[in-house]
């Protein structure tokens, strides 16, 4: 059992799944997808009625559902893959991440996904090398700018990742930042193959001393 972290974190748009995915997929390791599993209990939320502002409801939704991100996120059973990028979705994650009952059940659910990997797992969200994974093995943070952050979310439109972007950059929990060490690339104009490449240097470099 391996429990080599590679911790990605950045603002939305910044093309942390895109680069974790390839990053997971040269080394063989597993791929963590943590803005999904908000997403799915953002989904069931709505689904279900439940107002995304009760702390306590939604606390204990995220406390009980059954979560599955790979191959396609499902919610309780239920195929969300095609829901998690709507607008409705899109308008309450953040308020459903800022809940601190939510992220203590999603932190303990990552937790435990990458422990149960026999291979070492790339992780990415807002909170992995500042939170989840604090001893990571490799943290990394990246940025674009939002002109090219929203041209990547495409349908979302900059209004909405930039007021994501405050929303998660501005609560009281877990905010997201930019842990001490952590590798910061700007993506701007960067092709994927060159980050992809530059976050694999730093582990070897790391994993080589
Ligand atoms: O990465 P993605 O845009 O899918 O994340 C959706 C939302 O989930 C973010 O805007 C943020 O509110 C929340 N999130 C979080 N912590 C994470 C991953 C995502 O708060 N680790």
């Amino acid at each position: 059992m391996s429990h080599e972290i590679i911790a990605i974190d950045g603002p939305a748009g910044s093309g942390k799944s895109t680069v974790a995915k390839a990053v997971a997929e040269q080394l063989g390791w597993a791929f963590l997808d943590t803005g999904a599993m908000y997403r799915a209990v953002t989904c069931e939320a709505l689904s279900q009625g439940v107002d995304v502002h009760d702390q306590r409801a939604m606390g204990e939704l995220a406390r009980t559902v059954t979560l599955a991100t790979l191959p396609r996120v499902t919610v309780n059973g239920r195929d969300v893959q095609d829901e998690l990028r709507t607008e409705p979705v899109n308008l309450a994650v953040s308020i459903v991440a800022a809940n601190p009952l939510v992220r203590e059940s999603m932190v303990t659910r990552q937790r435990e996904i990458a422990g149960a990997q026999s291979t070492g797992t790339v992780v990415e969200g807002r909170d992995i090398a500042t939170v989840v994974f604090p001893h990571a093995t490799l943290k990394v943070f990246l940025t674009a700018s939002l002109e090219e952050r929203s041209r990547r979310r495409g349908e979302e439109g900059v209004d909405s990742v930039a007021r994501r972007d405050e929303a998660d950059s501005t609560r009281t929990t877990s905010p997201l930042r930019q842990a001490d060490g952590a590798l910061v690339l700007d993506t701007t104009g960067q092709s994927i193959d060159d980050v992809v490449g530059e976050v694999i240097r730093c582990l070897k470099s790391i994993t080589s001393n």
